[in-house]
């Protein structure tokens, strides 16, 4: 639990591959999960018993991508590293360092990294909120109606 407690400041580590705070554990995005994705590693930055919110840093690896998913929660996201690309809704969008991307509730929604930069971004949501829900044969479908998303899907970089 990263409540500042025993560790009011925990400090960057850079030269890693992927951004680290110290005493900040490197986890799995996903546990048991079906959920498709690829090169993504996350890590809990500040969550408490007293929090409404919590805020976790998430790097996907160059070429990797998160899940496709919706649920009931916001995500408001600021990328700190790299470039890549998002899908929220029925819109793709080119991202990089600084960019602030919302996701409104029950939005579909994907990160990208570029095929030769990892993208790491900071994500905050509630500390009680839904689980994530995958599109169904028919979604997907409504998803690809559109040609930029059919691209985006596909990893052809967004220009
Ligand atoms: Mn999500």
């Amino acid at each position: 639990m990263h409540d500042g407690g025993e560790h009011p400041v925990r400090r960057f580590e850079p030269g890693g591959d992927a951004f680290r705070w110290n005493a900040v554990d490197l986890m799995a995005y996903k546990h048991g999960g079906r959920a498709p994705f690829r090169d993504v590693t996350r890590q809990t930055l500040f969550k408490g018993p007293d929090m409404r919110s919590e805020l976790r840093y998430f790097e996907v690896a160059a070429g990797g991508h998160s899940t496709l998913e919706r649920h009931e929660h916001t995500h408001a996201v600021l990328v700190l590293r790299g470039l890549g690309a998002c899908l929220v809704g029925t819109g793709v969008h080119r991202i990089g360092a600084f960019d602030l991307v919302t996701v409104p509730p029950l939005t579909w929604h994907q990160f990208r990294a570029s095929a030769n930069a990892p993208l790491g971004f900071l994500c905050m949501v509630d500390a009680q909120r839904d689980r994530p829900q995958l599109p169904d044969a028919h979604a997907l479908e409504e998803l690809q109606r559109h040609p930029a998303i059919v691209r985006f899907l596909a990893g052809v970089p967004v220009g």
